[in-house]
């Protein structure tokens, strides 16, 4: 008994003690523990001698995806039970990593003859730990956070049965239902059934039914899903739907970002899905950039993740035949692609994020830093070298705020859906028209003969290739990337070696630059190619875009 109130004491000190139990553990009724609710664990001692000795658990309750309490099977046992489920890192098997691991306690309450009372006191213990868990995880979000999901919550979950190797639906199975039902989120698991049918779904769905819509595929998925979000007439509000990804295409880049900006070391298959299970159950939402995409005769497309000319979204496109070795079909890809490695002509012009529009003065080319051409052919200053790539928690969320005279005159140039009423979606400010000449604050790149040329607004280009190191989910920057020709196929190689430890930036390749920047252009010279959007193919022409900063909502870290 002083042992315990020394813990209490001790605990008390440190974290405060909300409350004391003592119960016996539902696998082993013959195990008595003492069971301490502090404001940031839960502290499990067996005080059964127990052959192993007096062993201790603190679980640490930011790890704590829900809890239940219930009463048993047999009607005659007046016990009441308590589960509390937990997902903490543990370091991996025969590796240097951490991943996240299941961790269930489930004690029984016996303490009255009375079975409601029992109950009554369950429920206590759960309302606490989840109270105290949502308490704990809303202090290790990041500072975009702009909401936490409430419990219980409505979820749509939309899965794409032929993304990956076509193991969404076993996934969805085998880890993610328990999951969301441990966690207490009520789902509504939809199977798509065609291309573009979650996006018509979600164009005609009462979006006051759900918390959430969340995807379960690749990025294409997701894809479908902002720009259904993005057609509908009430789409200021529809874009504000809290967003969620679970890995089960082979491209999973918007989940891999996920991971990696909840401070995950990298992780692919289920130790993936597990991390954004965790993230999704513990349901903290933060700002989403989304870019606004212009091409000649499609309708406006709006975009989470990427757009890709060249190289990249060549391997993308070939990479396809390969879908059945899952997330490694790009690295396949890209090894057929250097063997034909090619030059891409083109035009690329770009807004740089200016000088004090953020923590990070970088307003240049990081890497190749000869002379850059303004468009009406004057040379522009030589910036000089920018500081370490770092990530940008500063939100930048004035390209959607600014200048509404601006605004107006640009609506008119974007592409409808419809002839009648204005187009959804917010209006460009920064792109004239498509066939108009650029503002002379724009950059134009020295060159016109590419290898690639790569906009990111994620962390990951693909489960293993953390391409824009420096990119948060909402630091209003499209991070550009182009890599020049006369590149040797070794180097290109060792580029992107280097980029699944996102060191490329740092491998000083002076074939490789890097700019942040608000908005682009891409003119390709050549009559025929392949653009890819968020890894989609479409339309193949000239193209520009634009960051609208933090206007969707994700689930995230
Ligand atoms: P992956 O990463 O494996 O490519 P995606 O989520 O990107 O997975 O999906 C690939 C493509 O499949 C996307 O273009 C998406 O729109 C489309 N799609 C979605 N649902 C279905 C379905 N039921 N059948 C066929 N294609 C679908
Ligand atoms: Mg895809």
């Amino acid at each position: 008994m002083d042992e315990r109130r020394r813990d209490l004491e001790r605990f008390s000190s440190t974290s405060w003690v909300t409350l004391y139990g003592e119960f016996t553990l539902t696998g082993n009724r013959k195990v008595r523990c003492s069971v301490i609710l502090t404001e940031r664990d839960l502290v499990v001692q067996r005080l059964s001698a127990a052959p192993v000795g007096r062993s201790k658990t603190a679980l640490s309750l930011k790890d704590c995806v829900g809890c239940r309490a219930y009463r048993g099977q047999e009607p005659a046992d007046p016990a009441a039970y308590l589960s509390v489920y937990f997902y903490p890192l543990r370091r991996r098997w025969m590796s240097s990593g951490v991943s996240r691991q299941r961790v269930e306690q489930s004690f029984r309450l016996a303490a009255l003859q009375d079975p409601r009372s029992n109950l009554d006191e369950a429920e206590k213990w759960a309302r606490a730990v989840r109270e105290r868990a949502a308490r704990q995880q809303r202090l290790h979000g990041d500072g975009a956070l702009v909401s936490q999901l409430s419990r219980p919550c409505q979820m749509m979950l939309l899965v794409n049965p032929q993304s990956g190797k076509g193991q969404a639906l076993s996934l969805y199975n085998n880890h993610v239902q328990k999951m969301l039902n441990e966690a207490g989120i009520v789902h509504t698991l939809v199977i798509t059934e065609h291309q573009n049918h979650a996006r018509e779904m979600v164009r005609e769905a009462d979006l006051s039914q759900w918390d959430a819509l969340v995807i379960m595929s690749g990025d294409g998925l997701l894809f479908e899903v902002i720009n259904g979000l993005l057609e509908r007439s009430d789409w200021e509000d529809a874009i504000r739907t809290p967003l969620g990804i679970l890995p089960g295409g082979s491209g999973n880049a918007l989940a891999a970002s996920i991971h990696h900006y909840s401070g995950g070391s990298a992780a692919s298959g289920e130790e993936l899905l597990l991390s954004c299970g965790f993230l999704l159950c513990r349901g903290l939402v933060s700002r989403m950039d989304v870019v606004s995409v212009q091409l000649p005769s499609s309708p406006r497309l709006f975009s989470f993740l990427s757009l890709a000319w060249g190289f990249v979204a060549d391997v993308d496109v070939e990479s396809e035949k390969y879908r059945r070795v899952g997330a490694a079909r790009f690295t396949v890809g890209t090894l057929v692609r250097l063997a034909s490695l090619r030059v891409y002509k083109g035009r690329l012009a770009y807004l740089p994020v200016a000088a004090g529009d953020d923590d990070d003065d970088d307003d240049g080319p990081r890497r190749g830093r000869e002379s850059t051409r303004r468009p009406n052919g004057q040379a522009a200053p030589v910036p000089s070298p920018p500081p370490a790539d770092s990530p940008c928690r500063h939100s930048l969320h004035n390209s959607c705020h600014s200048n509404n005279s601006l605004r107006a005159r640009r609506a008119a140039s974007t592409p409808s859906r419809s002839a009648a009423g204005p187009p959804a979606g917010p209006p460009d400010s920064l792109l004239p028209p498509l066939d108009r000449p650029l503002p002379p604050d724009w950059v134009v790149a020295p060159e016109e003969d590419f290898v690639l040329v790569l906009a990111m607004y994620q962390s990951h280009l693909a489960e293993d290739l953390l391409a824009a190191p420096g990119a948060a989910s909402d630091d209003g920057a499209i991070h550009l990337f182009y890599v020049r020709a006369g590149i040797s196929r070794a180097a290109l190689l060792r580029l992107f070696l280097a980029m699944e430890k996102g060191a490329h930036l740092a491998a000083g390749c002076q074939h490789l630059v890097h700019s942040r920047v608000r908005a682009l252009r891409l003119e390709p010279h050549s009559a025929k190619g392949v653009i890819t959007v968020d890894g989609e193919v479409v339309e193949y022409g000239a193209v520009q875009a634009e960051v609208h900063g933090g206007l969707s909502r994700l689930i995230s870290g």
